[in-house]
């Protein structure tokens, strides 16, 4: 009977800051007995809860368990930049733009399923507005070949029959208060996360309607019992009908896709809650969002105070590490460079600190693909988000939670019919070449 053991644990450089700047999470809840469950869900990002929320709608009588290494909102899910995107957003390409019309049409209406599924969650827990706020968001271009990038994919959204608007550089600044963007793409279909408030309340949303959370509790260990499993935390053991895998790039780590995912860190830094002085000489609307319209450029954001305060958060820089660990040294370097970012795009903050600089770990295959199958009777996995995971992990949530209840739809259709991740080159070949590729990527995306 199959045994698996985790490799390696979650280990995080630097705080998760959108957790951070919110009011202190309760004591967390702890696995303090052996229990048993109808359904195990490993790992409470995106993707496990979403699975835990779609358990309660096919099963409600079901008992669930999800199983957390650290904290809620302390691991990918407090590290993003929190953009629920409805559309394309194929980041190995040069605009964005996806394989072709009818699987762009495809993705964009599963995208939408995430983002109501996500929505109908708001509704029913009563989470804040401000942590999920549908407002759109902006491909900012610094220079003409960007710009050609923003019409560029305009064109392919049109092809698609989706709206989308050019703004000019007034209306850039008018927007973000900076000189630096020459155009940028609006396109009104993202929702605008305040990641870990939405998290931490889908959490407390699922427990107030039964779903037992159970913080730092690392799965060591699950075994399958013939029939069932056994899933293991250092002292005590979860016995479930069923398994849920929900913990991303740390499928691998039990074994699973060897050589075949991709483990991505990717780096942030967010300012201290800007002063009323520093909000007046910034200027410009108090929420946006600006992605690089070179995907491999710079992604800002502005948030205010209802999402933890008036502050800006620069996301740039990436590494490939198997490992899944990132170094101090790295974290310094990437901090270093957000400086640089911020103070080009916002000279007159240049005495604005930094509160926090951090990195996160996301998950890609070569070909784009999930892993959202039943990996074996009774175990499924609902990984690999492709750096999507806002919306990417909802979907695989869903649909591993409705693979496990046997039920069929539109989001198990699409995932359980893609290929296998394909296998990466053996290290160090692949570690060397895509890091090289990574910063000849940032090099050639300069000031955008
Ligand atoms: C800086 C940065 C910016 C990003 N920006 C965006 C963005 O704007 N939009 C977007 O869509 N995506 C973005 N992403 C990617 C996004 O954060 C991830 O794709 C998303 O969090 C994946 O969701 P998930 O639930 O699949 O995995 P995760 O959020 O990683 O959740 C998996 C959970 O499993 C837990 N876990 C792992 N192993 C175990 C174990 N053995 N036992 C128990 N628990 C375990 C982890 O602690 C973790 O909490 C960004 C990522 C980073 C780092």
């Amino acid at each position: 009977m199959s045994n698996y053991t985790a490799r390696r644990t979650p280990v995080h450089r630097g705080p998760a800051a959108w957790s951070a700047i919110l009011p202190a999470q309760d004591a967390p809840v702890e696995l303090s007995s052996d229990t048993n469950a109808d359904f195990a869900i490993i790992g409470a990002g995106f993707a496990g809860l979403s699975a835990a929320r779609r358990l309660l709608q096919l099963a409600p009588d079901a008992e669930i368990a999800v199983l957390e290494a650290g904290r809620l909102a302390e691991g990918a899910a407090g590290r993003n930049s929190g953009f629920m995107i409805d559309l394309p957003h194929e980041v190995s390409a040069q605009d964005y733009a996806g394989q072709g019309v009818d699987s762009d049409r495809e993705m964009i209406a599963l995208n939408r399923q995430a983002i109501a599924f996500a929505r109908a969650a708001v509704e029913d827990y009563d989470i804040s507005r401000a942590y999920f706020d549908p407002a759109g968001k902006v491909n900012g271009a610094a220079g003409a070949k960007a710009d050609g990038l923003n019409r560029s994919y305009a064109r392919h959204l049109q092809s698609l029959g989706e709206a989308s608007e050019i703004l000019d550089a007034k209306s850039m600044f008018e927007l973000t208060g900076s000189r630096h963007y020459v155009s940028g793409l609006f396109t009104p279909g993202t929702t605008m996360l305040q990641p870990a408030g939405y998290v931490r309340a889908l959490a407390s949303g699922l427990r107030r309607d039964g779903v037992a959370i159970y913080e730092n509790a690392p799965v060591l260990k699950f075994e399958d019992q013939g029939g069932s499993w056994t899933v293991r935390t250092a002292k005590h053991r979860v016995n479930a009908r069923k398994v849920i895998l929900a913990n991303n790039g740390h499928l691998e780590s039990f074994g699973f896709a060897r050589q075949r995912l991709m483990h991505i860190f990717l780096y942030a830094s967010m300012t201290v809650d800007l002063g009323a002085e520093a909000v007046k000489k910034l200027g410009g609307q108090p929420r946006w969002g600006v992605t690089p319209s070179d995907p491999m450029g710079t992604t800002m954001r502005r948030i205010d105070s209802a999402q933890g305060g008036n502050r800006i958060i620069t996301r740039t820089c990436a590494s490939f590490l198997p490992g899944m660990q990132v170094s101090e040294g790295a974290l310094q370097r990437a901090a270093k460079v957000h400086r640089e970012k911020f103070d080009q795009r916002f000279p007159g903050l240049k005495d604005v600190p930094m509160e926090f600089t951090w990195a996160g770990h996301l998950c890609l295959s070569r070909n784009g693909v999930a892993v959202m199958r039943e990996l074996e009777r009774g175990l499924y996995s609902a990984c690999v988000e492709n750096g999507l995971g806002t919306t990417r992990g909802t979907l695989t949530g869903i649909g591993a939670a409705e693979l496990a209840c046997a039920v069929t739809s539109d989001i198990t259709g699409h995932f359980t019919a893609e290929a296998e991740p394909t296998r990466l080159p053996p290290p160090p070949i692949s570690t060397i070449g895509a890091n090289l590729y990574l910063r000849w990527k940032e090099w050639r995306a300069g000031n955008e």
